[in-house]
């Protein structure tokens, strides 16, 4: 990349006048950091030109998903490229401070949380192996809302991420795709052969913005992020209605073409329905296929092997339009027969299910659907019923079946169901989760299709989580062990063999402590909230969502708070409690939980009685970037979701890459973290998903019962309610209510007792620092196979079919 840190110099300022026009002294902190930018990305761009991937792995992949949380890119490139020190110290040279520069990058929120994380996880390491794998999604103009906390309340701020200009992508308006909605379908017979036309439709312009992508210590195989932008097919005015005056109009219809790609939708796990919505997705599907199909036929390859050189995975099921658009561009615009684009379709398609919550299953009314995609909805149609007629035959006389599984009923279309009926591979995020899709959400096409289901545990990137966001870990694990880890994450395993040397584990402890001053650092800058760096770090931070059950995580906190008015002396040690997370601004009860966080952190944090045991706060809009830092200063890591509800979590993974000790329930990938390291590394509380499914489907749980044996158990509950906290009102009355009077629907109740008794266990064993300091050794060793590496890998062998051989 570069030779030294002169020749960067060099670069650097010959590129600062080229772009900007001006001198350094004459540049802005923005305009250095997109020199820099620009420097690296041309240089990636001319490595693009030279070498394309590993040629065994020429199958190509295209990730398409609604999210990309790809977080800040300078400093991960620049640690990646091997070259962070030769362009700090030659940034310094020119008076220049790089972590001005690395501040000035916008962290764009193209995602809600962890689905669209792990697709950015998931990028990296596809980049890693030498795939030709690629992102598609959209350039959302506003990301996910910035969160603030006024008087203890969340309130957005629109996160206007591109008002500077994002200097890692490239527009390529010659790359640009026509998206066709609305309008209708001529259909006519050409001798015996149906012919559709669509006619009267409203066109959109969909433009690419590319973003490259670059893995660690691979500098020849950079992919593509194409983000699609909406924009209006002319970007003249509509004339006639300006030159009569009406200016309303006149822009009217370019706005309406912009909504399109004007923000991403807040909710996490639960569907909005809305036609914009449903817009967005096909916008972004039709764009990609568009361009896909157009690139693959420049090649001269034939259509039959489409599924042989291209891979299109659709992740959760945003864009299982993917499905019925491939149709239609193989029937109407190819000429293919139904029966040969039906194979090709399904042999090209894999699926990822993210969820089991029945409010977060993506259904459309068939009204709507039809109005805004016409022929899409006869594709939809014909595909559901060749599936029914194909089902009825093959199960005679199981006319419940046919029922259950088709995609069209009571009104509306499930894109669940259509992305099982139109994938090759259908897939869960974690072991317990793909067992509840077998045996339960999608137990009729387990039986059908028993072939298209595997699992994928999730994995995350362990290069930006450890590598480049805890450098002190990074550099004690690379002493210890040698660099191979972070090319292979298995290696970790190599840091058993230190784990009874106790000056590895002081180290190691030291490094702990650093993260938490540094974290300390960051909260007293912006909250004047002073922590203590040697009290325990229990963290929770992840979307605010009912069955995460932050809830769980403050009756517990007021427990141990109402111990110590009881008694001072009844709780050993000194704690910070942290949280973080965003609630969709539609939620009210998540909101109210962020509420209750803050009014009990005013009134713990203000009791000097409290002050040297117990500490509570909330970091304000929690993102990749706060992300980096708070992962790497947790000692504990809080998963206590209700079993069964979290498909797999990968904050999890994160924590545990860092040292973090996880107290959790057997959820998600939480039962593969048990496996790995056994109980005596991790503290495992609560229901069983077994009993949890139970409970739902049989009945049996009463929250009253809960309430009324444990005293304890009834204080905190009241609490929320009966004037403890001073100026709170009825405002915590949904919270009471949903424990009591709505029957705790997540087993708050249920668990707290199972939950209090554990963290108890846990406080005892971090009073005995070395002991702690080999669990959370026990911990990074055992990591490795949470690493987005191994995930793709999997993903590569056994559902794109790609050979591993570079
Ligand atoms: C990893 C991550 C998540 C997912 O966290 P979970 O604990 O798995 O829910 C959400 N948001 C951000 C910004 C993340 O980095």
């Amino acid at each position: 990349m570069f030779a030294d840190k002169e020749s960067f110099k060099q670069a650097y300022l010959t590129k600062i006048s080229e772009t900007e026009g001006i001198i350094l002294e004459e540049s802005s902190p923005w305009d250095k950091y997109k020199t820099l930018v620009i420097l690296l990305k041309e240089k990636m761009g001319s490595y693009r030109a030279l070498t394309r991937n590993c040629p065994a792995r020429s199958k190509e992949v295209y990730y398409f998903s609604m999210e990309f949380l790809i977080g800040k890119l300078l400093h991960y490139y620049l640690v990646n490229m091997g070259i962070e020190e030769i362009v700090r110290e030659g940034l310094q040279d020119l008076g220049i401070n790089l972590d001005e520069l690395l501040r000035q990058e916008a962290d764009p929120g193209l995602g809600n949380g962890g689905l669209g994380r792990l697709a950015a996880c998931f990028l990296d390491s596809m980049a890693f192996w030498g795939i030709s794998g690629h992102g598609n999604g959209i350039r959302f103009k506003y990301g996910l809302f910035e969160q603030k906390i006024r008087n203890g309340f969340q309130t957005e701020v629109a996160d206007n991420w591109l008002k500077n200009g994002y200097p890692w992508e490239t527009p390529k308006l010659d790359k640009s795709v026509v998206v066709k909605f609305k309008g209708n379908v001529r259909v006519e017979n050409a001798e015996g052969k149906w012919m559709f036309y669509h006619e009267d439709f409203e066109p959109v312009l969909a433009v690419p913005y590319d973003v490259p992508i670059m893995s660690y210590d691979n500098s020849v195989n950079i992919n593509n992020l194409r983000l699609w932008s909406a924009e209006p097919l002319s970007n003249e005015l509509d004339l006639d209605s300006f030159n009569r005056g009406d200016f309303e109009q006149a822009v009217s219809l370019k706005s309406e073409v912009e909504a399109i790609s004007y923000i991403l939708y807040p909710d996490d796990s639960s569907r909005s329905g809305r036609e914009l919505r449903l817009k967005q997705e096909y916008f972004f599907v039709a764009a990609g296929l568009g361009s896909i199909i157009r690139s693959y036929k420049k090649r001269n390859r034939a259509l039959a092997d489409f599924p042989r050189w291209v891979a299109v995975h659709i992740n959760d099921t945003h864009p299982v339009l993917c499905i019925p658009e491939l149709m239609r561009i193989l029937i109407d615009e190819e000429g293919l027969g139904w029966d040969q684009a039906w194979n090709i379709t399904v042999n090209s398609m894999s699926f990822t299910n993210h969820t089991i919550m029945p409010e977060a299953m993506e259904k459309w009314p068939i009204d709507l659907f039809r109005g805004l995609l016409p022929r899409i909805y006869m594709i939809v149609e014909e595909i559901d019923r060749r599936f029914k007629e194909r089902t009825a035959r093959i199960y005679p006389g199981d006319g419940d079946l046919v029922r259950r599984t088709q995609i069209i009923k009571d009104g509306q279309i499930s894109m669940a169901n259509l992305a099982v009926i139109g994938s090759s591979s259908v897939n869960g995020v974690a072991a317990l989760h793909t067992e509840i899709l077998k045996n339960e959400v999608f137990k009729d096409y387990y039986r059908i299709f028993g072939y298209k289901f595997n699992n994928k545990t999730n994995g995350v990137n362990h290069r930006r989580f450890l590598l480049a966001a805890n450098s002190d870990l990074s550099g004690l694990i690379t002493e210890a062990i040698g660099p191979g880890w972070k090319k292979n994450a298995e290696e970790l395993h190599k840091l058993l063999s230190v784990r009874d040397d106790r000056s590895f584990l002081e180290k190691l402890a030291r490094v702990k402590y650093l993260n938490k001053c540094r974290l300390a650092e960051r909260v007293r800058e912006t909250q004047g909230i002073v922590l203590d760096p040697l009290s325990l770090f229990d963290v929770q931070v992840k979307r605010i969502h009912a069955y995460k059950r932050q809830l769980l995580n403050l009756l517990k906190i007021m427990e141990l708070y109402n111990r110590l008015q009881r008694d001072p002396g009844a709780v050993e040690g000194s704690h910070t409690f942290i949280f973080a997370g965003k609630a969709a601004p539609g939620y009210h009860y998540a909101k109210t939980v962020i509420k209750l966080i803050n009014t009990l952190a005013a009134k713990i944090n203000k009791d000097a009685g409290a002050k040297d045991k117990l500490k509570v706060v909330f970091l304000e809009n929690f993102n990749v970037t706060l992300g980096e830092l708070i992962y790497p200063a947790a000692d504990v890591s809080e998963q206590i979701s209700t079993a069964s509800k979290e498909a797999s979590g990968t904050g999890n993974m994160k924590f545990m890459l860092n040292g973090a000790v996880t107290i959790g329930t057997l959820d998600g990938a939480n039962v593969e973290i048990q496996e790995a390291v056994g109980d005596e590394n991790m503290f495992i509380f609560g229901l069983r998903a077994r009993e949890v499914l139970d409970y739902i489907r049989r009945g049996g749980y009463k929250s009253l019962d809960q309430y009324y044996t444990s005293p304890d158990l009834k204080l905190c509950v009241d609490q929320l309610v009966n004037g403890f906290f001073e100026t709170a009102g009825e405002e915590f009355r949904v919270i009471f209510d949903s424990l009591l009077l709505y029957n705790d629907e997540f087993f708050v109740l249920k668990d707290f007792d199972s939950y209090l008794e554990t963290y108890q266990r846990l406080q005892a064993c971090y009073a005995d620092k070395e002991q702690w300091q080999k669990m959370s050794l026990v911990n990074i060793a055992e990591a490795g196979i949470f690493s987005s590496d191994r995930t793709i890998q999997e993903y590569a062998e056994q559902i794109w079919k790609i050979p591993r051989v570079c």
